[in-house]
């Protein structure tokens, strides 16, 4: 793999564009620290190696998988809809799909990339109570205080910026209800996905909440990660995103309250680590 020395100042991400096609592949970045630290801040790591290919705005999801080079289409019979993942994830995919099929398994991809706009639009209509949450409740409503709120959302869905659907490397699987993959249909495909998984690359990132997994989303039968690519990127999102940078949505303002980075973004199944 191709790292270059990257140069690494904290990062004033407020000013990007959420949806600007830009290019990710770059040699290096300048980049400029434009609001003063809080005290509370880590200190900003002086000099590390960044992948060219994952950018900050990679990681955040600042940018098309449409118009993407390292992604692709992803059409029947492996999902329904037209989704994007990328293509060596997409490759892997089909390789667990074909095996799991030759096992009577069928597995659909239900969700793939959605990128930083798409994560806005979900996060702020259940933010603002457009779309209701938790049994039909307004969450202005039922939870006015901006960190309870966020810690409600939080259960199920990502701050735009730090969701893994971001990078490519994440699929829903079959169905969004953990009772699906308890019984019948759902739990051979998940006692299949979880003896062989792993031989493919596939790791399941929200297994339940315990000691080893302290903080987080809650447990999500359906969510896996195409480890190979992935665990690359957590490493840079743990070295290059500081909750400080989490911005350009409503309710952003609690991302350093609840700890995006630490308690979310690392708060995975420690074996997709
Ligand atoms: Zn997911």
């Amino acid at each position: 793999m191709r790292f270059y020395i990257f140069f690494f100042a904290l990062i004033a991400l407020s000013s990007c564009a959420e949806n600007k096609p830009q290019a990710v592949t770059v040699a290096q970045e300048t980049v400029t620290n434009a609001t003063p630290v809080p005290a509370s801040t880590p200190a900003p790591v002086p000099e590390m190696l960044l992948d060219t290919t994952f950018t900050v705005d990679y990681i955040m999801g600042k940018f098309e998988p449409a118009t993407h080079p390292d992604f692709t289409e992803i059409n029947p019979p492996y999902s329904d809809e037209k989704r994007y993942l990328r293509k060596d994830v997409l490759a892997a995919f089909i390789k667990m799909y074909e095996a799991a099929k030759a096992d009577g398994i069928n597995l659909k991809v239900e969700s793939a990339t959605r990128n930083f706009a798409n994560q806005k639009r979900i996060w702020e209509a259940k933010w603002t109570g457009k779309r209701l949450i938790e049994g039909g409740k307004d969450a202005t409503k039922a939870w006015p205080n901006p960190k309870d709120r966020a810690m409600t959302i939080l259960k199920w869905s990502s701050m735009p910026g730090t969701s893994r659907h971001h990078w490519g490397t994440d699929i829903d699987i079959n169905e969004f209800e953990n009772d699906y993959f308890e019984s019948g249909k759902g739990l051979k495909v998940y006692e299949w996905l979880l003896a062989n998984g792993a031989q493919f690359g596939f790791c399941q990132v929200y297994t339940p909440k315990d000691a080893t997994r302290p903080t987080g989303y809650n447990e999500e039968k359906w969510h896996w990660t195409y480890m190979p690519i992935s665990q690359q990127i957590t490493q840079l999102a743990k070295q290059n995103l500081r909750d400080e940078m989490i911005s350009g949505f409503a309710g952003s303002e609690v991302a350093t309250e609840v700890g995006m980075v630490k308690n979310f973004i690392l708060g995975i199944n420690q074996e997709c680590l």
